[in-house]
């Protein structure tokens, strides 16, 4: 009565009881709301406080220890009570979730189920049971004398769900309990945030085909590494040859299963100790500490792999790279990944299926990227790239009835370059789109000159797969066409089996679009790739064009192997009524076993070289006057 002020009316004569119950009783109130104001004033700065310091947490271990000491703190639960909080899956009953991070006389359940928690309050067991049953099943929170329960979950991200079992030692006063309401909103907020960094590192870390580390993950860990340890390390790159083949003959599934047992198998023959990553479709990347890396004879056994797929063996062969990253310099410790795929690259290239990343290779690989370099300013100065045309003939008269455009580089001091050099090294770039393009360009000019001496002749020029996925080329292909300067039917492009069938998704589209559009399609090197009879007939192909090296072993040590190939593409091209071509044609005996054989078109040295178009222009003027 004296904190209030209620004492001066003792002296009152005219205080009566009624009227001192009424004074004290309103004084009482007031000093209750005052309180009341005084906590929430204070309860307001607590949950500030509390989500600042829950906020700051990513992970779900750093994040519920550091809810639960707010929650401790907020409400006052001291050693005696306990907060816990319990992971519950969506098949579990609520007892079965496990208690991920306890405080107070909880800590010793840490890791335990609710259940055994609550072996340890044999007469409230009931009781607790139901509060937090009653709030999974609302999905509320609940509150019941000194046992509260708290019900999170984050379904609309992913299926987890967490409780909280708070034990006071006193009933919980209604500020309390406003307290751990208006707290709770953040703490759900919180894990909701949670959940959503997970799934987005999820995403962007890892590979969900295959349940491994993706690229971005190597990459991170490569970098997060210190200096020391990226030294002790060595990269393993294995490439899955056959996977993109598989995809397209097989199917994708079974593909992916192709690939998820050569990941089960490489992880047995590697090393005991490695982190492994996906660093493209078909390869993976495997980490370990020098000491793990395995010798020559295994790494080499390790590029063959036999799997089990639907009962049959399938054989599997892997090009591997090995990049020891103490042997790169300092200053490109960070290209390691990029290093380890050229060097993959090199040995793909090579046909070794083991290759040890070296000093020399880099140089090696260092020169390939200079002549990049260099195509490059050539083909941005359009100096030192020119076309060559090499005539087709009819092997019967040796008339022209076409020709092929074949690119030619002056290089600056390395004199003239074969396209053998500079165009599978443009392909691992996106220079090679640069490079057609500047071809087509080229050719459809050239086709615009022998019109313009009356003459009209089907060129073609070569194309790659990696032209279809570029957007670029094929808008500037489109231009072209829509021009309407050139008859369609005079143009062709050639693409080899191998990138047909490799890219055949893709390809089989574009060049139905091709074809749709009257300009002709040749499939280059036929015969060396790995196509079914069934890839070959939804490939909207004119021509097929034998593979050189069929031609010449028909004068070579096995004349009668490649005179069944001769054959049989023969057979196919009548099946398919596609026309049919034989490339390089070098002596007359070859051109005879072709004519025997049905053929009538040919190209090669036996009739010409590829020659400048000036050249071209006047045989064909020759050719036309007789
Ligand atoms: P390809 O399309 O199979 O071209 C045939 C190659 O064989 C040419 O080599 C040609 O000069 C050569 N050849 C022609 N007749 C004979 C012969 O009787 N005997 C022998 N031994 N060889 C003969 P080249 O010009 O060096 O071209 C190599 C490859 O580079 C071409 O093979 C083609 O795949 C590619 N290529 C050439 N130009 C381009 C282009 O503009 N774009 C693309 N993407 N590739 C190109
Ligand atoms: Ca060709
Ligand atoms: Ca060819």
């Amino acid at each position: 009565m004296r904190d209030f002020d209620v004492d001066e009316y003792w002296n009152k004569v005219d205080l009566t009881e009624d009227k001192l119950r009424t004074i004290v009783s309103s004084n009482i109130r007031t000093w209750q709301s005052m309180t009341e104001l005084n906590v929430a004033r204070r309860g307001l700065q607590m949950i500030v406080d509390a989500s600042k310091a829950i906020t700051s947490r990513h992970n779900i271990d750093g994040f519920t220890k550091t809810v639960l000491a707010e929650i401790s703190r907020l409400i006052g639960v001291p050693e005696s009570g306990g907060v816990a909080c319990a992971y519950r899956k969506a098949q579990q009953t609520p007892e079965e979730s496990v208690i991920l991070a306890a405080t107070g006389d909880f800590v010793r359940h840490e890791q335990r189920s609710i259940k055994e928690l609550l072996e340890h309050y044999p007469s409230e067991k009931n009781a607790i049971h139901s509060l937090f049953s009653e709030a999974v099943s609302t999905t509320e929170h609940k509150f019941d004398g000194s046992w509260s329960a708290l019900y999170f979950n984050t379904q609309d991200v992913n299926d987890h769900h967490y409780l909280f079992l708070v034990k006071s030692p006193k009933k919980l006063l209604p500020s309390h309990i406003s307290l751990l309401m208006v707290f709770s909103e953040n703490i759900s907020n919180g894990f909701m945030n949670i959940a959503l960094m997970d799934k987005l590192s999820s995403l962007a870390f890892f590979d969900t085909e295959l349940n491994v580390a993706n690229r971005n993950w190597l990459q991170r860990q490569f970098q997060n590494s210190s200096t020391f340890d990226r030294k002790e390390t060595v990269m393993v790159l294995v490439k899955v040859d056959d996977f993109y083949t598989c995809e397209i003959l097989l199917g994708a599934d079974y593909a992916l299963e192709m690939l998820k047992q050569a990941l089960e198998q490489l992880r047995k023959r590697l090393s005991p100790h490695f982190a492994v990553a996906r660093l493209e479709d078909d390869t993976f990347a495997f980490l370990m500490h020098r000491s793990n890396l395995p010798d020559t004879v295994q790494l080499e056994n390790a590029t063959e792999l036999s799997l089990e797929l639907e009962e049959i063996t399938h054989k599997s062969e892997c090009f591997i790279a090995v990049l020891d990253v103490a042997d790169i310099d300092d200053q490109e410790s960070d290209k390691a990944i990029r290093l380890a795929e050229a060097t993959l690259h090199a040995g793909h290239h090579a046909g070794s299926a083991l290759q040890y990343y070296s000093p020399t290779l880099r140089e090696e690989l260092g020169a390939r990227y200079l002549l990049l370099k260099e195509l490059h300013s050539a083909l941005n100065e359009k100096s030192g790239l020119k076309l060559k045309y090499q005539p087709k003939h009819d092997l019967e008269t040796g008339k022209i009835i076409g020709a092929e455009a074949l690119l030619r580089w002056q290089h600056p001091f390395r004199g003239e370059l074969s396209p053998g050099i500079f165009i599978p090294v443009a392909e691992t770039s996106g220079l090679i789109n640069k490079i057609d393009m500047f071809v087509m360009q080229q050719v459809f000019k050239d086709i615009k000159t022998l019109i313009n001496s009356d003459i009209a002749i089907p060129v073609s020029f070569n194309v790659s797969s990696r032209d279809f996925d570029s957007p670029l080329f094929m808008e500037a292909f489109r231009v072209l066409l829509s021009e309407k300067t050139i008859d369609p039917a005079l143009l062709e492009i050639e693409i080899t089996e191998t990138q047909a069938i490799e890219n055949y998704n893709i390809v089989m589209d574009v060049l139905k679009v091709i074809s749709d559009s009257g300009v002709k399609v040749s499939i280059d090197d036929f015969g060396t790739g790995y196509s079914s009879l069934a890839h070959i007939s939804k490939l909207s192909a004119h021509t097929l064009k034998v593979d050189q090296t069929f031609v010449q072993q028909l004068t070579g040590t096995e004349p009668d192997n490649a005179l069944a190939v001769i054959r049989m593409i023969k057979k196919l091209s009548d099946e398919f009524s596609t026309d049919i071509i034989a490339e390089g044609v070098e002596n007359e005996r070859q051109r005879d076993v072709l004519l025997e054989n049905g053929y009538r078109a040919g190209q090669g040295y036996l009739f010409s070289k590829p020659m400048p178009l000036t050249e071209l222009r006047t045989q064909l003027q020759h050719q036309q006057s007789h």
